[in-house]
């Protein structure tokens, strides 16, 4: 059975997975010889071939069904969020804009589809709006829309926004229930390079705006575009984030779309050390880096979760200014995934375009060489959008997956080290022992599009809102294994509590 696994290695710390299932381990350093005389197909010398058979009866589990791919696993049940590009229009041209947005451009959702595509969405159980474009303050009436959303306790508003709008807006803002609106603005670095981006005067207005808003007492997120210029200076931003009060950052990985060149693209592999380095600070500083953590709760899941592409198709759809249906925000315009027109009904256009009944029959076993990447279940096999985007193809293309395997086996070494070594030849961490996720028990799991991870409250992800967990950390959860299992008291008690999930529920 051990052949099942196979060894990685993240700064000399073992770790081993079994990519299909999947699930995960972390041994010490006579174990590991252990194990990799084992994978030699090497008989361990005399007095040590009782340890090895007691280390691998602990990994003991029926073995891993043949995966059909998510479509057969998987139902279309309700629509769960709805994304609206309302505008190309924008009040900055910034030079690294998916959309190429601009003062001068004019594409705008008509008030009347706008109120279709709302009242659609709603009566397919919709309960979170993403109003992003362009700049969606520049949409005639858009405050006062939110506000009758709001009026209902069930709904979430997330605004994607560049904030240089609020002053203007404010008094109609105040009026919005802090709970429901979540706003997520961009930042792109510190003066310097927030401003070659967006423009001389968008940092000091920027400054502005989180000042109002957080005397009001919205809670926000900042959502940083990383790229070549601002890559170095991730933890600058984190410290800078906590400096203004702002608990929750979001990391967008770059794309090449419209303004969105090649030249500002960055290689995972030089992201990956200044990500840690933003981790770091953030821990330190009090904030939470969204990206991490959504992974987070993917590695520390129950074992035998595949994580499997994005809920793009089957929770959620874009609509964009042209009143055309999309399958996400970022793919916005790009006709050869025009789904049909609003017009057509949301309801029909979700269950029967041809395009999203592509994306939801594919999974990631669908990409010719998804068998070499042995953390594919649990990074979830990479981002559609960036796939896309980068390739024409919907998987096995996203650019930045060695960026979210390696932040996953940091996550895992760094957990695993964080517990006393009492004893020798002994496994000192297995995927299901520390749980991040909120199980909503299915045996596979959606990502969320890349563009918005969290809620701007600082403490729920999209996939736990949907997961409606638990109020308080369930200590079931927090261990569900260790009864059975000797090496759970290798694991102080304080330790399992402190690193456990965060789920919290939406009290609507
Ligand atoms: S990046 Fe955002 S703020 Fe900048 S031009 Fe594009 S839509 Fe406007």
């Amino acid at each position: 059975m051990f052949e099942e696994w196979q060894r990685l290695e993240q700064n000399g710390t073992p770790v081993y997975v079994q990519p299909e299932r999947p699930d995960w381990f972390v041994p010490d350093h006579e174990a590991d010889c252990l194990f990799q005389e084992l994978q030699q197909e090497k008989e361990p010398g005399s007095g040590r071939m009782l340890t090895a058979q007691r280390l691998v009866s602990q990994l003991a589990a029926d073995p891993a069904s043949l995966y059909p791919g998510r479509h057969p696993l998987l139902t279309l049940t309700s629509l769960k969020e709805c994304w609206f590009h309302l505008t190309d229009r924008c009040n900055l041209s910034c030079r690294h804009c998916l959309f190429a947005s601009s003062p001068a451009q004019a594409a705008t959702l008509a008030p009347e589809a706008l109120a279709q595509g709302i009242a659609e969405a709603r009566a397919l159980g919709c309960t979170i709006f993403y109003f992003t474009g362009g700049e969606p303050f520049v949409y005639p009436g858009f405050v006062a829309m939110v506000a009758e959303l709001l009026v209902d306790p069930k709904i979430h508003v997330v605004v994607l926004s560049n904030g240089l709008l609020i002053r203007e807006h404010l008094t109609e803002l105040l009026a919005l229930p802090r709970e429901q609106f979540h706003l997520q603005l961009s930042l792109d670095g510190l003066a310097e390079q927030h401003e070659a981006q967006r423009g001389k005067g968008s940092f000091a207005g920027l400054l502005e705006s989180l000042g109002l808003l957080k005397e009001m007492g919205f809670p926000l997120t900042l959502s940083v575009a990383v790229n070549r210029a601002n890559v170095g200076k991730l933890a600058e931003i984190v410290a800078f984030a906590a400096d203004q009060g702002i608990t929750n950052i979001h990391l967008l990985w770059h794309f090449v779309r419209g303004k969105g060149s090649l030249a500002q693209f960055v290689a995972p592999a030089l992201i990956l050390p200044e990500l840690i380095r933003a981790q770091e600070m953030a821990e330190k500083m009090g904030v939470r880096l969204d990206n991490v953590e959504s992974l987070r709760s993917q590695i520390f899941s129950t074992p035998g979760t595949k994580h499997d592409l994005s809920n793009t198709a089957w929770e959620s759809l874009a609509i964009g200014p042209d009143g055309v249906i999309y399958p996400s925000p970022a793919l916005i315009g790009i006709t050869e995934l025009a789904c049909g027109p609003l017009s057509d009904g949301l309801a029909a256009v979700w269950r029967h375009s041809p395009i999203l009944e592509k994306i939801r029959q594919t999974s990631l076993i669908d990409s010719a060489d998804y068998q070499a990447n042995p953390l594919r279940f649990l990074v979830g096999g990479g981002d559609l959008d960036h796939s896309y985007l980068a390739s024409g193809t919907l998987v096995g293309h996203d650019p930045y997956v060695e960026l979210y395997n390696g932040l996953a086996l940091w996550l895992i070494s760094r957990q695993a080290h964080q517990y006393p070594i009492r004893a020798k030849a002994e496994i000192l961490l297995r995927m299901g022992e520390v749980r991040h996720d909120c199980p909503d028990g299915g045996e596979v799991a959606l990502t969320h599009c890349n563009c918005v991870i969290s809620l701007a409250d600082g403490h729920a992800t999209v996939r736990e809102f949907y997961g409606k967990a638990a109020l308080t950390a369930n200590e079931e959860i927090v261990n569900p294994f260790a009864p059975a299992q000797a090496l759970a008291s290798f694991i102080p008690t304080d330790s399992w509590k402190k690193s456990a999930p965060r789920c919290f529920k939406w009290v609507a």
